[in-house]
This record gives C-alpha cells, sequence and structure tokens, in this order.
C-alpha cells in the first residue's frame, strides 16, 4: 500500500472519527510543504505524515492488547495513559498493515508526540506538523510558531518543546519523561550553538 495515498487515505478514513482524519490530511499537507522548504523526501513526509496517528482510534485495550501480542515494551507512564501508546502501536501498523519498510519513516511516527534527542529531519517535520496543521486551534503561540517552523527548523522544535512541557507541568497532563530529555537536549544544544 506504500504510497498509494488514496489507498491509505481510504483506509485511514475508516479506523478514524472524522476529526482525526482531517487531522490527518492537515499534518499530511503541513508536512509535505515542511519538506519542500527544508529539502526532504516529500513523499516520505506525506507517508509519515498519513500514517502518524493510524492508532489513535483505537481502545486502550486493543493498544495493549497489540503491545502484548507484539512484544512492545510498555513504560510505566504509558500503563497509565495507554493512549499514549498509539505512537508505537502506529509503527507497529504502519509496518504490519501498511508495508512501510523505512525507519526513519517508522521512527517519526514513533517518536511524534515526544521527540527524542538527536532527531532525523524527517522526525522534527512531523512533530512540529504535529503541532501547527491548519485544523490545530488551542496551543499557545500558535501563530508565531507556524511563521517560524517556515524560517527556523529547530527553533520551531525548542519553542513547540518549551510550550509543551509548560502546558504539562501545568496540569495538562502527566509529562512522558521523553519530552523533558527531548527539550533539554534542544535547550542545551542551542545554548551550545
Ligand atoms: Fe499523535
Ligand atoms: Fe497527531
Amino acid at each position: 500500500m506504500k504510497n498509494d495515498w488514496k489507498k491509505i487515505r481510504k483506509s485511514l478514513e475508516k479506523r478514524m472519527d472524522p476529526k482525526r482524519y482531517e487531522h490527518t490530511l492537515g499534518v499530511e499537507y503541513t508536512a509535505a510543504a515542511l519538506a519542500m522548504r527544508y529539502d526532504a523526501s516529500v513523499s516520505d513526509a506525506r507517508l509519515a505524515g498519513l500514517l502518524h496517528d493510524c492508532a489513535k482510534c483505537l481502545s486502550d485495550k486493543k493498544r495493549l492488547a497489540i503491545c502484548k501480542k507484539q512484544n512492545i515494551s510498555i513504560s510505566e507512564v504509558e500503563h497509565r495513559n495507554p493512549f499514549l501508546l498509539h505512537t508505537k502501536v502506529g509503527s507497529y501498523l504502519a509496518m504490519a498493515e501498511y508495508g512501510v519498510e523505512d525507519q526513519d519513516v517508522l521512527n517519526a511516527i514513533l517518536n511524534h508526540t515526544t521527540g527524542r534527542p538527536g532527531m532525523s529531519l524527517l522526525e522534527k517535520i512531523i512533530f512540529i506538523a504535529d503541532y501547527i496543521e491548519p485544523n490545530r486551534k488551542h496551543a499557545p503561540n500558535l501563530e508565531e510558531i507556524r511563521k517560524l517552523s517556515f524560517r527556523d527548523l529547530d527553533g520551531a522544535l525548542l519553542r513547540i518543546l518549551e510550550d509543551t512541557v509548560a502546558y504539562l507541568e501545568d496540569g495538562g497532563g502527566e509529562t512522558d519523561p521523553m519530552t523533558r530529555k527531548t527539550y533539554e537536549y534542544y535547550r542545551k544544544r542551542k545554548k551550545g550553538a
């Protein structure tokens, strides 16, 4: 099914609620635009953008069952918040059901929520596209971050991480330790630059 955009979209439309599907298309196009701007593969960006939330509309029960069956490790935070597993399960489904073999595309799906230290260009593009796509409304500083994303990719990445850590610490949800790790990594790198 790889790179058969029509087929992938149809399949996703079936497994998602309408809002999630709209978000998915928003991430696909935003990721493609960022890939054009930063010389990344447009088709990889579209593929990862389309599939990044493919496990988001499964039940927690189903996500946990897939992890168990596929021997996917579950951290303590993920046990308490199984929706976080949509990254790991999504990456698995991309491979098993959509035939994705490219490790960079799979990593972009895997790391789209928390990021990770030393992200690839594609991972950054998907992480940022997920945050700025046109259907998003409530993130703080969104207008500014949208513009920044097309001027300075790493600057936008750091701003998003900063705002995400602040939001989560403000009671918006439990922080996955990886979000903080990613934030510290890019904060230090910017200071060192
Ligand atoms: Fe997601
Ligand atoms: Fe998303």
